[in-house]
């Protein structure tokens, strides 16, 4: 690892403190350094709020002069605004600026670059790119293609049940995959399920981790049967806010049941095939898109896991292993649907990369 590489890796490391905070803008930080030594560091955190290059030339003060800027993600310019971050480089006397990776907004891409370059300071782009690529996957993918990224989420025994053919499913995980599962309701912008689960199990699906903010709630609920007394309505006391719940139905579910969810604090949004009485996926992934939902975490149950995957609508897959076993044919498993007949025809993950949590495994792979 070079220099430029080891000050970038401190950046990326920084800039996982703004996960679940920045959305819809990627995660950043920035960081000042002057003769090999850290004078200045800054993350986004908030949409509010000022960014990293901001922070971090704050902080490095004088130390600016002659130093260089590490930051993952393009330095934002923009014309209405006294071109921003690129202006406040410009004007703090830094050198040279080490990019991971460009602005993946395309109101953003490549002005700050171009901005740098045509005041001559020194630039290198593309640094741990890969690295920057990952942790912003979800924000690269929405931006490129105006749909939210979407992550199916399961826990499964060695013989492949999520629960217990009677619906048990408490205990199946450890405390490390417990805390790895709440580290991502955090990094995502929303969770989504299918009402039976909702039936089933009542989970709240709420984020546990000490300050971490809850995803938004979106049900895939036909016929609107989501009771109004479920867990998901709780609100987080620690934040204060109402909590966000979506339930989604289809053009034939009953008025007075959609008005009993309003009630209950949910949004409701119909969103049906022409003909059927099945929620259409693709159609709800472009309201939920313009509502600027840029991630989901799909946990289930396993038709709606079939549907996402035979749709070509999700992204990656996230599989939480327990070395444990249960048996019974009516036991559920993770994903169910009328599935594929020929294993010639299975569906292929890629980039497949596997971690001990605990007893369990944590496997991770892409579509
Ligand atoms: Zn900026």
């Amino acid at each position: 690892m070079n220099q430029d590489e080891f000050f970038m890796s401190k950046a990326i490391e920084l800039a996982l403190q703004g996960r679940g905070r920045t959305s819809p803008n990627p995660l950043s930080a920035s960081i000042v350094v002057n003769d090999s030594n850290i004078v200045g560091s800054g993350f986004y955190s908030n949409n509010n709020d000022n960014h990293s290059e901001y922070y971090a030339i704050q902080a490095a003060g004088e130390n600016t002069k002659g130093a260089t800027l590490y930051t993952v993600v393009e330095p934002c310019f923009n014309n209405l605004k006294d071109y921003q971050c690129s202006n406040i480089i410009k004007e703090s006397g830094i050198k040279r600026v080490v990019i991971a990776i460009e602005n993946p907004n395309p109101n953003f891409k490549g002005k700050g670059v171009n901005f740098l370059f045509e005041n001559k300071i020194e630039l290198k782009v593309g640094v741990l790119k890969k690295e920057a690529e990952k942790i912003n996957e979800t924000f690269i993918k929405y931006y490129s293609t105006k749909l939210p990224f979407i992550n199916i989420v399961y826990s499964m025994t060695f013989d492949g049940k999520t629960s217990t053919s009677i619906g048990d499913r408490e205990w199946i995980l450890s405390n490390e995959s417990k805390n790895k599962l709440h580290e991502l309701r955090l990094t995502y912008d929303a969770v989504m399920v299918g009402v039976n689960t909702i039936i089933r199990y009542n989970p709240q699906l709420n984020c546990k981790l000490v300050g971490g903010r809850n995803p938004i709630k979106i049900i895939l609920d036909s016929y609107a049967r989501t009771p109004t007394n479920s867990k998901i309505f709780i609100k987080n006391n620690s934040e204060n806010i109402k909590s966000n719940v979506i339930i989604v139905v289809n053009n034939y579910a009953s008025e007075e049941k959609i008005n009993e969810l309003i009630a209950a604090g949910a949004e409701v949004i119909r969103c049906s095939d022409e003909d059927s009485h099945r929620i259409d996926l693709k159609k709800l992934l472009n309201i939920l898109s313009k509502k600027e939902i840029t991630s989901i975490l799909s946990e289930g149950g396993g038709n709606l896991h079939f549907s996402e995957i035979n749709e070509k609508i999700a992204d990656k897959v996230s599989i939480f292993l327990t070395p444990k076993i249960v048996g019974g044919k009516d036991a559920p498993t993770p994903v169910e649907g009328e599935g594929i007949s020929l294993m010639s025809s299975a569906i292929e993950i890629k980039n497949v990369s596997y971690t001990s949590l605990g007893n369990d495994l944590f496997i991770e792979g892409y579509f």
